[in-house]
């Protein structure tokens, strides 16, 4: 048993949580003085849970914070004892929205307020994200609302391409990319590098139960249009709820394999529960990421399973390797490991074929680290940066079975030359082969777990100044920033 902090779903108090296993499933349980027992499924495979367990890491968090630490994570804004710095930085753009979705109630007609920051409040946000050290935030994304129901969207993205983030994206319905190719073509001009599209399945009831009407006929142009207007890295992102669409994983993922000269990834969410929710009800709908591993491994008859699946922080060595050779401190993916997981699935005739197959991807890992590690001594030495490039160069044939690799290719070449080019041709050539598969399970109040939201690296920056785990500031930051900055409706559409 494992003891945490979480958070009373009644009153919002933070409050003592234990971790345990029961019946194979790992659970999440808490008692509220005033409000009383509470009980969830945190992951539903505690083999799993276990094996993503052991890849925590605690990162260095930043050193210059904002908010102060003591009232965690109620007095957020980012405080000292945070411990991943912000990896992607969301920034909220307008909470309009072209649909009216009837599972969503954060859009501007069901609040009944107009949240919509200026550019000079945008532009303050970028800076601030910038900023931190020791290392400056590295990708942006815009969402809302919808953020193209700004006018402005295409100018807001040339400001992220001015403060040099090295990956740009935006959280999208689709609807004006699939009406207009040339706001396509010109977010793709601003600098735009990825289209997070809201993708709920390949048929038309997932979007009838999510949206209301069936807006597949949009996605798919909308595809299309990036295919077109040159947003060739389009990331499918499918929000999975029980009985809507968890009988469409499989088939997601053979649609994005068909579409992969523009469809470079896909981020399965698990739903979050907002507001209140019986236990009966939440029990039964819980979706938790070994759950997904299961409907990915029966709807691909086991071409991907489980085991191919790493969590978010296994890449950590890869950060430590490159801040070694250039001497400098590099970005960290310290989230909790129950966060986040994702694996590379190579595609060779359409047959897809996990990296994990064919690389010994845990020890080669092991190994990249133990390079960085000697790097320490070699730091700012460039003899030190050719052997251990050098090193890792020579020893990578040793981690690459070329018997069950990918025929097409010489696999053994192009990972060497990924090595040595960095973010050249060769990354290019390894992205048009390859279908990123990864999912993100959102925490809501019930199965709150303030240790991840402390290993956080998924924030939002808000217009007065903060930065706050993405899991928090919308379970309960998020009304409160948007009130203080906001305008009544009504008022708001007189101007
Ligand atoms: S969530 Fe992180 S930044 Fe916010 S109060 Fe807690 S430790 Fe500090
Ligand atoms: S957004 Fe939530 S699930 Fe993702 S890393 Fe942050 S705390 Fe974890």
């Amino acid at each position: 048993m494992k003891s945490t902090k979480s958070l009373c779903p009644e009153c919002l108090a933070t409050i003592d949580a234990s971790i345990l296993e029961e019946n194979g499933k790992t659970i999440l349980e808490k008692t509220c003085s005033k409000h009383g027992y509470f009980k969830d499924i945190y992951w539903s495979s505690s083999k799993q849970f276990k094996r993503f367990e052991k890849f925590l890491h605690d990162g260095y968090g930043i050193s210059n914070p904002i908010g102060l630490d003591g009232n965690c994570p109620h007095s957020c804004g980012i405080c000292s004892s945070h411990k991943t710095s912000t990896i992607l930085a969301n920034i909220d753009v307008t909470n309009r929205c072209n649909q009216v979705c009837p599972v969503c109630f954060a859009n501007a007609s069901a609040s009944g307020y107009l949240y919509e920051p200026s550019l000079v409040q945008i532009r303050a946000m970028m800076q601030m994200l910038r900023n931190e050290k020791p290392v400056p935030c590295p990708a942006v994304q815009f969402a809302g609302g919808e953020p193209t129901m700004r006018d402005d969207i295409v100018q807001i993205v040339k400001m992220a391409h001015e403060f040099k983030f090295t990956q740009i994206q935006m959280a999208t319905n689709g609807i004006k990319l699939a009406k207009s190719l040339a706001l396509c073509k010109d977010l793709d001009a601003a600098g735009l590098h990825t289209v997070y599209l809201q993708f709920d399945g390949v048929t038309a009831e997932p979007y009838l139960i999510n949206r209301g009407y069936n807006a597949l006929p949009l996605k798919l142009k909308a595809v299309e249009n990036c295919r077109m207007g040159g947003l060739t890295s389009v990331s499918l992102v499918p929000t999975l709820a029980k009985g809507v669409n968890d009988m469409q994983v499989g088939d997601i993922i053979r649609f994005a394999v068909k579409n992969m000269d523009t469809v470079k990834g896909i981020n399965f969410q698990p739903i979050s529960f907002a507001g209140r929710i019986n236990k009966k009800e939440r029990l039964e709908k819980r979706i938790t990421i070994p759950d997904l591993f299961n409907l990915i491994e029966a709807q691909t008859n086991g071409a991907i399973t489980a085991d191919d699946f790493y969590p978010v922080p296994f890449v950590v060595p890869i950060s430590h390797f490159v801040a070694a050779e250039e001497g400098l401190p590099n970005i960290e993916f310290t989230v909790h490991p129950h966060c986040g997981t994702g694996t590379y699935v190579y595609v060779e005739n359409g047959k897809m074929i996990p990296i994990t197959r064919f690389i010994d991807v845990e020890g080669l890992l092991e190994h990249i680290d133990d390079l960085a590690i000697n790097g320490e001594k070699w730091l700012g030495k460039s003899l030190g940066n050719i052997k251990r490039m050098g090193s890792l160069i020579s020893s990578l044939p040793k981690y690459i079975d070329t018997a069950k690799a990918p025929k097409s290719v010489d696999v053994k070449k192009l990972f060497i030359d990924v090595l040595k080019e960095g973010t050249g041709e060769a990354t290019k050539e390894f992205h048009r082969h390859t279908l990123f598969i990864g999912a993100m399970h959102f925490m809501d109040l019930y199965n709150m777990d303030l240790e991840r939201i402390k290993r956080c690296g998924v924030h939002y920056a808000t217009p007065d100044g903060r930065i706050i785990p993405f899991c928090t500031y919308n379970t309960i930051h998020r009304v409160e920033v948007e009130k203080k900055f906001s305008t009544p409706l009504i008022k708001a559409r007189a101007h």
